[in-house]
């Protein structure tokens, strides 16, 4: 039944931002790549706000390659994944892969990742080896992907790297999620059943500077902590009654030991005051660690993910039969 397969049209998202010296070279290769995997495919370009010749060059991209290229363009810098997301929200593919436009990723690469995509999966990442990057941001991002794993219990080997395939309906529902600061790929998984890895080559950039300074990295890394797990607030509130138990303990002792040994033991009310502070202490981490409760579960509110996510209906009921609400909407946004 091979030859009856359905071929997937593709979307390849690429956010750009001051990549005027790539930006050329990774149009065409992403192009020429494309056309060899024989389907219907387009190159969705997303200017976050260049301010440097990106913008002009992927308008005259998209001029010079009518129906394959789309340029969506931010009026100003809103950060990678916003630029994704906004990139997603026009995308007609049924696989969608995102690239970065430094050409650390090779874009024939992305044949790989469509290969995989057509044994069914619903999301394909990507490993990079070797791994062209300083020192420091290869050993921090081990961290974050072990912790990653360990928090999630999903197993992928490398959330940094952007050049990821999904499927139409993971990014329907990535669409519904409303909130400011997302890490795209933990947010994905979050909605797939099938998952894939596969490795992919890297290389140094080709020209620019790297967008992500200390600062903006720490931030990203906090993005893909809590767009994950409200897991830290948990830690406080176990922290938060470890204490309590701790300071309420010590306290009783220092009391019981002030009646049995005298005054002079407990230096003159010195130590009743450290047994008093004692209680004070723990009860102020178990408060703080009940906030921590009610700011985890707000938090979740707030976000308003879809709570789940209908792939299909099968079947008919009689009292299905008229549509109560229009094709497309029946997913439940809360
Ligand atoms: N990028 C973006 N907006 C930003 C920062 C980065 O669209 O505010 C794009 C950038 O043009 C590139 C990708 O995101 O296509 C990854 O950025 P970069 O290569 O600087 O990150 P690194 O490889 O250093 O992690
Ligand atoms: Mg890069």
């Amino acid at each position: 039944m091979d030859f009856m397969k359905k071929i997937d049209s593709l979307s390849v998202v690429v956010p750009v931002y001051n990549e005027e010296a790539s930006l050329p070279e990774l149009i065409r290769r992403t192009l020429a790549a494309c056309r060899v995997l024989q389907r219907p495919f387009e190159l969705v370009l997303v200017d976050d706000g260049s301010r440097d010749r990106s913008p002009e060059i992927i308008a005259q991209a998209a001029r010079d390659n009518p129906g394959a290229i789309l340029g969506i363009m931010l009026n100003r810098n809103y950060g990678q994944h916003s630029a994704v997301m906004a990139g997603f929200k026009h995308v007609t593919g049924e696989i969608v892969v995102t690239l970065d436009a430094d050409l650390q990723n090779p874009p024939e690469e992305i044949a790989k990742l469509v290969a995989c995509m057509d044994e069914g999966m619903d999301v394909v990442g990507s490993v990079r080896v070797p791994r062209c990057d300083s020192v420091f941001r290869r050993v921090s991002s081990y961290m974050v992907n072990r912790l990653t794993a360990r928090v999630t219990g999903v197993v992928m080997h490398d959330y940094g790297c952007m050049l990821r395939a999904y499927r139409r309906n993971i990014v329907q529902a990535m669409l519904q999620c409303h909130e400011r600061s997302t890490f795209i790929p933990a947010l994905a998984n979050s909605f797939a059943k099938r998952t894939a890895e596969v490795e992919v080559r890297h290389a140094q950039r080709q020209g620019g500077v790297s967008k992500y300074s200390l600062l903006k990295l720490i931030n990203l890394q906090f993005d893909l902590l809590t767009s994950i797990t409200t897991m830290p607030l948990r830690c406080l509130s176990v922290f938060g009654m470890l204490m309590f138990l701790l300071g309420g303990g010590l306290g009783a002792l220092i009391l019981v030991l002030r009646v049995w040994h005298g005054p002079e033991w407990a230096v003159d009310g010195v130590f009743t005051l450290l047994a008093i502070l004692f209680f004070f202490l723990g009860a102020q981490f178990l408060a703080m660690g009940l906030l921590g409760e009610y700011l985890g579960r707000t938090y979740q509110d707030v976000r308003a993910r879809p709570r789940y996510f209908i792939k299909d209906i099968l079947g008919d009921s009689l009292l299905h039969q008229a549509p109560a609400c229009p094709p497309g909407q029946q997913n439940d946004a809360l």
